[in-house]
């Protein structure tokens, strides 16, 4: 089998090891007599993949002992709806960092259940640049300030986070780059990503929450929407997602076998330069739709000068093994996500098809 040059936005790529790994364990896991999949969620095979995933997250992003880490379902857009849930109390603000289609997604949420504000936006930019930490303002009152660390559809990425918030606590959407760089985790209250773009397939949601959070859920609010719930029972409040779980496990131990999240980064910093050095070389013929400052490492956006060529790029690239090329379809253009498990080696292939086909159409 070739394996394809896998751009999707999400579900995305995975590691071949990784695939290759859960295929040897498939039908049998560890001499158990049936799958992974087959097996209770608290027999103690189980509640081993549960404790060492929680643990190899911890010591992979460096989480300190005060924060739980959580296995939970919905996806990222349910943490849309439990952050307010949990944290936004009557007479208090939840504020939100206003930088494109994900982050106004948990905005809309977070209306169903109290008051918002937006500390920043960049609307005026178009969502191709990122504001300014710097420049938030967040009021006094706020339960807590939102964040989407990577925008996934504009490929914008913030490239710090800020520092002066008091104590109202920071929660980011990480679902499209979670442990694809160090991040300070005592700068977060809060941090979630759903798992199906840098974490492994869908179907879990990884949420990591600061104690002192937790106790402040709600007790008039269903069971299954606090973390209290999920931390007290160490996500197995009920049927966790557990092949979602287990595969998860086998992603953050390749992280691990490949240099952690560090290495990740220069990884990725040295992959996605051949994709950006291929647009800025083009001489105007492939434009980056991100402002330089903002640029992601996990989802690059351009675009051609014409429509028509953008086409003709996307079926092009098609038959020479490209897959995910095309752009979200809210905003067009062109679009390769490089999350971690996508190989140096596919992004080569694509700066050199992006270079042959500029010298053929250019
Ligand atoms: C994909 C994505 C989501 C939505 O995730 P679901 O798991 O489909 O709910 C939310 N935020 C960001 C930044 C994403 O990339």
């Amino acid at each position: 089998m070739k394996r394809a040059y896998n751009f999707n936005a999400g579900p995305a790529a995975l590691p071949l090891e990784v695939l290759q790994q859960a295929q040897e364990q498939f039908v049998e896991y560890q001499g158990a007599g049936m799958s992974i999949m087959e097996m209770s969620h608290r027999s103690a095979l189980y509640e081993q993949v549960n404790n060492e995933s929680q643990a190899l997250m911890r010591e992979l992003f460096g989480i300190p002992d005060n924060y739980h880490v959580l296995f939970l379902q919905g996806g990222a857009s349910q943490q849309f709806a439990m952050i307010p849930m949990n944290l936004l109390r009557p007479g208090r603000v939840g504020a939100y960092v206003k930088t494109g289609a994900w982050a106004d997604k948990a905005l809309k949420e977070s209306k169903f259940v109290g008051e918002t504000v937006i500390a920043a936006s960049s609307e005026n930019d178009k969502y191709m640049r990122m504001p300014n930490v710097n420049d938030f303002i967040v009021p006094d009152n706020a339960a807590y300030l939102h964040m989407t660390s990577n925008e996934t559809i504009g490929g914008v990425q913030f490239q710090e986070f800020p520092t002066n918030l008091g104590n109202v606590p920071l929660v980011a959407d990480m679902s499209s780059d979670i442990l694809s760089r160090p991040i300070d985790i005592s700068k977060f209250g809060l941090i979630y990503a759903g798992a199906q773009k840098n974490l492994g397939p869908s179907g879990v949601t990884v949420v990591i929450v600061r104690d002192d959070l937790v106790q402040e859920s709600p007790k008039d609010i269903p069971a299954i929407f606090r973390y209290d719930t999920h931390a007290k029972n160490s996500s197995l409040y009920n049927t966790p997602p557990s092949f979602s779980v287990y595969m998860v496990n086998l992603v953050l131990k390749w992280i691990k076998s490949n240099g952690g999240v560090a290495a990740m980064e220069q990884i990725n910093r040295d992959k996605t330069k051949l994709i950006y050095d291929a647009i800025d070389q083009s001489n105007g013929f492939y434009i980056g739709c991100a402002h330089p400052d903002s640029r992601s490492l996990m989802n690059i956006t351009f675009r051609i000068q014409s429509e028509e060529l953008e086409k003709q790029f996307v079926k092009e690239s098609e038959q020479n093994g490209f897959v995910g090329l095309k752009g979200h379809r809210d905003v067009g253009g062109l679009r390769a996500s490089t999350y971690n498990a996508v190989p140096h080696e596919s992004c080569k292939a694509l700066a050199e098809f992006m270079a042959d086909f500029q010298r053929r159409n250019g």
